[in-house]
């Protein structure tokens, strides 16, 4: 009888010291998992950067629990189209993506990435940050560094360099290769040297991501010739940051869709991304200045610009895009976001601006404000000439996936595109709830197990017992962007905590000192 009693004592004692069994556990929420899935209620928890259990009920002790009663458990949002490193080292901690339920920000897209990957990789493994960041490698940038902005084809010896540039890019660590076809010197690349390109990347499981040629009057075009470099070149293919721009265009996205459909039916690994708004954000140079007049490099377009033939020439045809394409047919339709030559401009449109330079607004003398604020020396703006119902037809595609092409911001500095502060949390917000567009669990699917499986991140983007710990909770009764054209400087709304490798970044409305955030590294690093 004593006995017993000494081994209860002496097992109570050993229950007592034990430490906890989890680290964390989130009680009793709705888990919207990234499947697609509906919602089941359910307790999640969580050791060290891992996923240990996800259980009706999980009665163990915890370091740590978080009730979240009534609020969707989803995993942490990847962002496949960033600018991220615009940013990441002045604001680590990435409040503006963190703030939204988004953990994983993905750069190099529109054929621009550091070259090589490597150092700008290790820059960022030793500086303490917050979300985990992956890479493409861009097209663009290789292009560039072996045969400059000429428009020419490449030498079969450039091609190899080229090719040996995407194979050291896969190595250091790329998900794959991105193309920016729309700028310059993208836009010299003939069809067949991307293919050429791709084809390294894919032969080392990486993808083909692309900012199009056009996205205005070829816009069908644009996506045939995407579709044909993932075919040709044997690897999947995404369109990215899909929308229809210019007035005149408006509704082709019911081809282009179309395309996609066709492609994906003859088994083509066709896909597609986008930001929810209508609007768009680039230079002013690349939006509004013809590509021809860019050849060669900013001296050479300054030649153009003095040169009084050629100059005539490039007013024409900004002209014609302020009036047809990403001017949106209305000089009050370009926003200035940031100037480096004069920050006052910034949240001045180019009517505005055309007026502060003492000439009556007219589309021709928009175009010679345009050249001016080019030969300044440049501005980035935000071009309102995309319809709701293309966004809402491409945004309800079951091969569409959300990527904002945002930026890190910092906070209060210049008045840039609010998607960096509420691409998710808006499609959620606006295109869930109110306009119930989307089921909760088929958007969600959208920012985490789509975007995972596009890039071959098994171990993220589905709440699963084994998986990372990266997690977003929020209410799904208040999910709001609050960002808006005019005030872009405002964080989400609804977002309740953020779990990044297991640590919990954002809570109570405020960021933590946590900064768990890691360099994901691609299919072929070596
Ligand atoms: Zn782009």
């Amino acid at each position: 009888m004593r006995r017993v009693a000494f081994v209860v004592l002496l097992a109570s004692a050993a229950l007592a010291a034990q430490p906890a069994s989890y680290d964390l556990v989130l009680r009793n929420g709705r888990i919207v998992d990234g499947t697609g899935s509906p919602w089941y209620r359910a307790d999640v928890a969580i050791e060290g950067d891992t996923i240990v259990r996800i259980a009706p009920s999980i009665r163990e002790t915890a370091a740590r629990t978080i009730d979240v009663s009534n609020l969707v458990v989803a995993p942490g949002f990847i962002d496949i189209h960033t600018h991220a490193r615009r940013g990441i080292f002045e604001v680590p901690t990435a409040d503006n993506y963190l703030r939204q339920g988004v953990t994983t920000l993905v750069e190099g897209p529109d054929g621009s990435s550091p070259l090589p990957l490597r150092p700008f990789f290790e820059k960022l493994a030793a500086t303490r940050f917050t979300p985990n960041f992956a890479s493409f490698v861009g097209q663009g940038s290789i292009r560039s560094a072996v045969i400059g902005e000429v428009n020419r084809p490449a030498t079969s010896e450039e091609l190899e360099k080229m090719r040996q540039l995407v194979r050291q890019g896969m190595e250091d660590g790329a998900f794959g290769l991105s193309s920016g076809l729309f700028y310059v010197p993208g836009t010299f690349t003939p069809t067949a040297e991307v293919v050429e390109l791709a084809r390294v990347a894919g032969e080392m499981g990486g993808i083909y991501i692309s900012h199009m040629r056009d996205e205005a009057k070829g816009v069908v075009d644009s996506v045939r010739e995407t579709i044909a470099i993932g075919e040709q070149g044997g690897l999947p293919t995404q369109v990215t940051h899909h929308k229809v721009i210019g007035k005149m265009y408006w509704g082709r996205s019911a081809d282009t869709l179309k395309l996609i459909d066709e492609a994906r039916a003859r088994g083509v690994d066709a896909t597609i991304d986008q930001y929810p708004y209508t609007a768009s954000s680039t230079s002013i140079s690349a939006a509004l200045l013809p590509a021809w007049a860019q050849e060669g490099g900013r001296q050479e377009l300054m030649k153009r610009l003095d040169n009084p033939d050629t100059r005539e020439k490039i007013k024409a045809e900004s002209a014609a895009l302020i009036r047809n394409e990403r001017g949106g047919g209305d000089p009050r339709n370009v926003v200035a976001a940031s100037c480096r030559f004069d920050p006052s401009l910034a949240g001045k449109n180019l009517a505005e601006i055309t007026t502060k330079r003492g000439l009556t607004v007219t589309i021709e003398n928009a175009a010679e404000t345009a050249m001016w604020i080019v030969m300044e020396g440049g501005c980035q703006a935000i071009f309102h000439a995309i319809s709701e119902e293309d966004l809402q037809r491409i945004l309800v595609h079951p091969a569409t996936m959300i990527g904002s092409d945002g930026e890190v911001a910092v906070f209060g500095q210049n008045v840039p595109h609010p998607r960096s502060y509420g691409t998710f949390v808006r499609v959620l917000g606006r295109y869930v709830r109110e306009l119930k567009l989307l089921s909760l669990e088929s958007a969600v699917q959208k920012m985490s197990a789509f975007p995972a499986q596009r890039l071959g991140l098994a171990d993220r983007g589905v709440l699963k017992q084994g998986l990372k710990a990266d997690l977003a909770v929020f209410d799904p009764a208040r999910v709001a962007d609050t960002a808006t054209f005019e005030k872009p400087h405002s964080y989400a709304a609804g977002v309740s905590a953020v779990i990044v490798n297991g640590e919990v970044v954002f809570e109570k409305e405020a960021m933590t000192q946590a900064r768990p955030g890691r360099v994901l590294y691609g299919p072929a690093r070596k």
